[in-house]
């Protein structure tokens, strides 16, 4: 895509002006990287069973040598059990760490009996369609009115319209927001974590809470193009421009793990934009990642990756991608609970080698180290 002639998203802070100010050339494009969708919400492609309550009562008629007060199930059928596709094991309880450079220390702001992991057609870094405005959390399709959660235990910092443009604005891109400061951080920087979107807030600036805790509900308010949460995890300063993957930071299901690549071109600069497959040997399905976009994301402080996939059972894959005509392999295994990590640069390949130990130079010395 060519858009020269806009500055990337990636403004510094400081350059906005007012700081935080919302350029108007991203309200021209319309800022759904922020909360977009990529498709229409009726376009749910899973099967979705309903919910007990919500359903009309059945068509046949009871007949009339049945008790006069039948049974409760002819007034509320039992929903059929969801179909495999969306069974997923239980979560694991945060914080998980099994490595010293892993960090799944939240829970998801969806119930897991909701689908609750990433839309697949828009992760984190991804464009908007159409547009040059890059993708800063995950979107979670839960259906309007579906509790939204606190994925960990704080103070809620900011309740309402206004998040990116200004307190109370209710053309405000992330429509009715919270923030919560989480009363633990990450290698002693704070963390922050965003709920965008919703119809409805029933918590307020101040208030404290624990994970699980009820926000408010997922609705369409904000740039939108349906009923959706978007979540972002964000270091150090709760900044539109300080964001990191969820994906690294949502505690996977019990026995499943992530992926995550750091895909480098011959300079050692980001492919980007690159559709990558990721198979499982075991079963067959197959999942496609994109590279993060230009002028994009950050990339996590140790892996500095530039794909990141969760949810992936344990087992052995086949990531594979063509790149300048040429198709290139790599085989590797996901751990449960655990990032497998892998770099590939152009001319050299691929490796499974993690980075070296490195620390964050915004860590601040009297901050116990990490590295083992
Ligand atoms: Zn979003």
């Amino acid at each position: 895509m060519a858009h020269e002639n806009k500055p990337p998203l990636f403004l510094p802070w400081s350059a906005l002006d007012p700081p935080g100010a919302l350029p108007e050339w991203l309200y021209r494009n319309g800022i759904s990287g922020l909360g977009g969708r990529s498709r229409q919400p009726s376009g749910r492609s899973y099967p979705h069973p309903p919910r007990p309550g919500t359903q009309p009562a059945p068509t046949s008629a009871i007949p009339w040598s049945l008790p006069s007060e039948p049974p409760l199930r002819f007034a509320l059928p039992t929903p059929a059990p969801p179909p495999v596709s969306i069974w997923r094991p239980p979560l694991y309880d945060p914080p998980l760490a099994l490595t010293p450079y892993d960090h799944f220390l939240f829970s998801r702001p969806i119930a897991a009996d909701e689908v609750n992991w990433p839309l697949p057609e828009y992760r984190y870094g991804d464009y908007f369609t159409g547009t040059d405005i890059v993708h800063t959390g995950i979107d979670i399709d839960a259906p309007r009115g579906t509790p939204v959660l606190a994925a960990g235990s704080g103070e809620v910092v900011w309740a309402g319209y206004g998040l990116y443009a200004g307190r109370n604005r209710p053309d405000d891109p992330y429509g009715l927001a919270v923030v919560i400061l989480h009363d633990f951080g990450y290698q002693g920087r704070k963390l922050y974590t965003v709920y965008a979107h919703m119809d409805q807030i029933v918590v307020a600036s101040g208030q404290q809470v624990a994970p699980g805790d009820v926000l408010g509900y997922v609705g369409s308010t904000g740039f939108t193009t349906g009923p959706h949460l978007h979540f972002e995890v964000r270091i150090e300063q709760n900044s539109f421009f300080v964001t990191r993957n969820p994906e690294l930071w949502l505690v996977p299901p019990q026995g499943w793990g992530v992926l995550a690549g750091r895909v480098l071109k011959t300079t050692g600069q980001p492919i980007e934009r690159l559709t990558i497959s990721v198979q499982s040997l075991d079963m067959g399905q197959v999942w496609q990642v994109r590279t993060y976009a230009p002028h994009s994301v950050n990339s996590d402080d140790y892996y500095r990756e530039n794909m990141v996939l969760s949810d992936l059972p344990a087992g052995k894959y086949r990531v594979s991608f063509d790149y300048k005509g040429t198709r290139y392999r790599l085989e590797t295994d996901i751990t449960p609970g655990m990032v497998r990590y892998f770099t590939f640069r152009e001319g050299q390949g691929f490796s499974t080698d993690l980075p070296a130990p490195s620390l964050p130079t915004s860590v601040p010395t009297n901050v116990p180290s990490l590295q083992p």
